[in-house]
């Protein structure tokens, strides 16, 4: 198939690139890089050793996105582009809703003016708000967002689902991501945070680098089994196959579907800081803070119905995780830039 990866150039969006393209798919990818760099590309393609079709260009931008569509003949489309950083969607709540809900519509219109009928959403499991009860399965509603940026999800989910309503033969796969982490195991991909993280992953890393001074553990009251929160962390590799298992998927189903992306196993903060030196053999110095406002306790998926559904599963291992984004970190202690 010939896929278009909106965000493309992103963390998640470059990962999934290089397993289309190794799956034998064609990857077009269009990217405003607001959040990522052009120099993400020539890393995909030295990977694969293909070719990738990469247009600078905002999702939202109609005449831009009629071009790419006019241009190429497209199958199916992965909706990565979004600005994704929590705390700043609660500072700058017009700027996330203006972005991720005009670039989604946007998309949609191009697609039905092309006749695409195939969409993988990147969704979240902030969706779901406090967990009811855990893990989190499918079935559990959304529920109330502490921030914009979650808000947009549940927003976006909903344009899909009214959507799909209207245009029976079309088919939404929203793909609820838990914590993605990790990196290629090239070292040449991997996440490239602006300014301070905000993420634990690479904040450990960016500790670990001496970049940082030690790591904040937000909160070790809480009622988990060493008092820190748990998370559902998954490798991004893993998650990247599970857009592949999507995209075959769409080609034969209509409708909506929605699927948790996650491993299944939580773990916790002090978990994470201890395995991360462990594995690598770095010192990781971290001190307890205050608990983060919004956060919840514990946060983990139940994975089964994309292992029953997909037949996609998690295979990587948390010492994988610790490894590939110490790998990635030390290659680019900086990111992209200066590379
Ligand atoms: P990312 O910021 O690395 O990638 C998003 C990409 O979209 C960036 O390359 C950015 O430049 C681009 N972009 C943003 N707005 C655009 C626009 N209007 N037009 C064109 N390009 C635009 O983020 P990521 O971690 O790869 O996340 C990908 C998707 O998955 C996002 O929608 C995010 O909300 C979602 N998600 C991420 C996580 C996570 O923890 N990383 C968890 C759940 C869901
Ligand atoms: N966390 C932390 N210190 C940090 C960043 C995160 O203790 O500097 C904790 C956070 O409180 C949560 C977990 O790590 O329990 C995962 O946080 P992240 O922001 O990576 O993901 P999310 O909150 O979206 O699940």
């Amino acid at each position: 198939m010939r896929v278009l990866l909106t965000g493309g150039a992103g963390y998640i969006g470059a990962h999934t690139a290089v397993e289309l393209l190794e799956q034998g798919h064609e990857v077009v990818l269009a990217d405003n890089y607001v959040n990522s760099s052009p120099k993400v590309v020539d890393r995909i393609e030295a990977i694969t050793g293909h070719r990738v079709r990469a247009y600078r260009a905002d999702v939202s931008d109609r005449a831009a996105m009629e071009a790419l569509f006019t241009e190429q003949e497209i199958d199916a489309a992965i909706h990565f582009a979004g600005l994704k950083a929590v705390g700043e969607s609660v500072a700058k709540p017009l700027a996330y809703y203006r972005n991720n809900l005009d670039s989604t519509l946007t998309l949609l219109e191009a697609m039905e003016r092309h006749g695409v009928g195939r969409l993988i959403f990147s969704s979240s499991a902030t969706v779901y708000g406090t967990p009811e009860r855990l893990p989190l399965t499918e079935e559990q509603g959304t529920g109330v967002c502490t921030n914009p940026y979650g808000w947009t999800k549940v927003m976006i989910e909903q344009i899909l689902r009214d959507y799909t309503a209207a245009h029976p033969e079309f088919s939404a796969v929203l793909l609820r991501y838990f914590n993605p982490v990790g990196a290629h195991r090239s070292g040449l991909i991997g996440e490239a945070p602006n300014g301070v993280p905000n993420n634990l992953m690479p904040y450990i890393t960016q500790t670990a680098l001496g970049k940082r001074d030690h790591l904040s553990i937000f909160g070790n009251d809480y009622d988990t089994p060493d008092g820190t929160g748990v998370r559902d962390y998954i490798h991004v590799v893993d998650l990247a196959r599970g857009h592949a298992a999507a995209l075959g998927y769409c080609a034969e189903h209509c409708g909506v579907e929605v699927f948790n992306l996650g491993t299944g196993r939580g773990y916790s903060v002090l978990e994470m800081a201890e395995t991360f030196a462990r594995v690598n053999g770095v010192a990781v110095p971290y001190v307890f803070a205050p608990r983060r406002p919004g956060d919840v306790a514990a946060c983990y998926a139940d994975a089964s119905k994309a292992r029953r559904i997909l037949g996609w599963e998690a295979v990587l291992t948390l010492e994988d995780m610790c490894r590939d984004s110490w790998n990635w970190q030390r290659q680019n202690p900086d990111g992209y830039e200066g590379a």
